[in-house]
């Protein structure tokens, strides 16, 4: 769908009054480059999310005057703190011809508190900034960065983003946000409604409904402050590996590891990652297999071999004082050792020991177990080459074994049907399993960009009638994965429509985000 038809002369008339508002320097306009705000894997639907320019006010006041242009034009905006969203459609927005609303110069860490572990942020600001923040100052506190540390804390905290530490739920630390309605009012969310109080970012229920989750995902308002808590650095951190010898081991493995989350003995998100999981970074595929097709298993026995994997690769860090983690990992060897032939390693590494903890979080690999941002994830989009696309098909699933090998067979048999490889790992949260399957394939190839496109809306279609849905999803996916979520009739989007209707009556913000519609686009729709 691509919604109400947006004239031209409705477009230029936005672009006139917002560059006379704002000022030249704000405004990218048509003609402009926009290749910061293009989707680099839009498998050849680039003109589906095309914006047609951008705007990158400096302040509140600024976003309010950018909102009131909108709303007097009828133009729809799409906001972005970074726009480093990829996978899921980068800085583009889900309606082609909408004006993206770049957050991007609004870049102030207004606080880091380091008594109460907490920081205060506007979207500009990347995971890096935060770090470099902190770091200068020696403050005592580690951030939780997801895979790469290039995109804005408040982005990735509203998209549900993950990272490795016990924070690495990202949305969980939101504590207090500050939001702009399509009205222009500016609401303070919990304790931040009262003037003057000191416990924004630490309590966060205040007074009545709370709101926080309903700028999660979500088009209801736009973020210029999010509050998110830190975590106090630990004494110690212990880096523990666990490879499981066979495929059938995946049952037994999460079996193990679910009740050793769910009573926290360990306290950050596992990641238990197929062995091409673990392969994808360290060198191009072609070095393994030239054939066309999903990889056949004599050849994932290879790369197991030749780079000392297991078949299943557990990956996680316990935290705490030197008596803490011995204790926990006694408890972790002895729930993983009736597994046979599953290797069990720990590496301890002291605040207090030789080169303290910080050396070690920038300086050995798997630093982001202690939230240090890096890039290096980058490498998994070398292993079709240059132009290796990759989507995330991301289900979540309950923590039982059964329920993971169900997932697991039914994803890599459909994989397999697509000629696409099975890249994949179950990341275990307290108590559910994220299984993260990542569609590689090359760009330039419109036979693999239709492969993957089709794979992904096939197992939608086919998980959602097994009740199991997608945490995140790309632009184009945004409807199908919504509408899965369909009890009653579709009762919880009827709720959003209601919501999106009262709060943003024009449709300016983000419409089609996650599959909610204001009304002048479902009216189209219907036509
Ligand atoms: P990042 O750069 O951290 O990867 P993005 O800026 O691409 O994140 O944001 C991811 C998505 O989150 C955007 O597509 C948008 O839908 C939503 N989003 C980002 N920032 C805001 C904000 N300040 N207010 C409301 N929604 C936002």
């Amino acid at each position: 769908m691509n919604g109400m038809s947006l004239s031209p002369s409705r477009l230029d008339s936005a672009f006139r009054d917002l560059t006379c508002a704002l000022g030249d320097d704000a405004v990218l306009g048509p003609g402009s480059d926009l290749s910061a705000y293009e989707d680099p894997y839009s498998f050849g639907m680039a003109d589906t999310f095309r914006s047609s320019g951008a705007v990158l006010p400096r302040s509140v006041e600024e976003v309010q005057t950018v909102l009131a242009i909108a709303n007097q034009h009828g133009v729809p905006l799409w906001t972005i703190s970074l726009g480093r969203n990829l996978g899921y459609g980068g800085g583009a927005p889900r309606v082609s011809g909408s004006i993206v609303l770049d957050l991007r110069r609004l870049n102030r860490i207004l606080e880091v508190n380091e008594e109460h572990a907490y920081a205060l942020v506007e979207p500009g600001v990347s995971f890096f900034d935060l770090y470099e923040h902190i770091r200068e100052r020696g403050l005592k506190l580690w951030i939780s960065s997801p895979a790469l540390g290039w995109g804005s804390v408040v982005g990735n905290a509203l998209e549900r983003g993950l990272g490795r530490t016990p924070y690495g739920d990202h949305a969980a630390q939101i504590r207090g946000l500050e939001v702009v309605l399509a009205n222009g009012d500016v609401v303070r969310t919990g304790m931040g409604a009262l003037p003057g109080a000191d416990t924004w970012q630490l309590f966060i229920g205040g007074y009545g409904p709370s709101l926080d989750g309903l700028f999660v995902q979500s088009n209801f308002g736009v973020v210029t402050k999010l509050g998110l808590w830190l975590m106090p650095q630990p004494d110690g951190l212990m880096s523990c590996r666990v490879r499981f010898q066979r495929e059938s081991d995946l049952e037994a493995a999460i079996d193990a590891l679910a009740p050793l989350r769910r009573r926290e003995v360990i306290q950050s998100n596992a990641q238990l990652a197929n062995i091409l999981h673990q392969a994808v970074g360290c060198s191009p595929r072609d070095r393994w297999y030239g054939g066309s097709g999903a990889m056949p298993g004599a050849v994932l026995e290879q790369i197991r071999e030749d780079l000392g994997l297991g078949w299943w690769n557990l990956h996680f860090a316990l935290y705490g004082e030197e008596s803490m983690l011995d204790a926990r990992f006694e408890i972790v060897r002895r729930a993983f050792s009736t597994i046979p032939g599953a290797e069990i390693l720990g590496q301890k590494y002291l605040a207090s020991g030789a080169d303290g903890l910080y050396a070690w979080e920038v300086e050995r690999p798997g630093a982001h177990l202690a939230g240090v941002p890096s890039l290096s994830a980058l490498k998994v989009l070398k292993f079709l080459g240059e132009d290796c696309g990759h989507l995330a098909f991301s289900p979540v699933v309950a923590p039982t074994g059964r329920e993971a090998v169900k997932v697991y067979t039914h994803l890599k048999a459909r994989a397999y049907e697509h000629g696409i490889d099975y890249v994949g790992n179950f990341t275990a949260g307290v108590r559910h399993l994220h299984h993260i399957f990542l569609i590689l394939y090359d760009r330039r190839d419109a036979e693999q960009r239709s492969s993957a496109f089709a794979l992904f809306e096939t197992l939608v279609r086919e998980m959602g009638q097994e009740g199991i849905g997608e945490y995140r999803a790309h632009l184009a996916f945004m409807d199908l994965v919504g509408a899965q979520y369909s009890f009653n009739d579709h009762a919880l989007r009827r709720f959003n429509e209601t919501l999106k209707d009262a709060l943003d009556p024009n449709g300016i913000l983000s419409p089609g985000k996650q599959g909610i519609w204001p009304r002048s686009f479902r009216i189209e729709r219907s036509r």
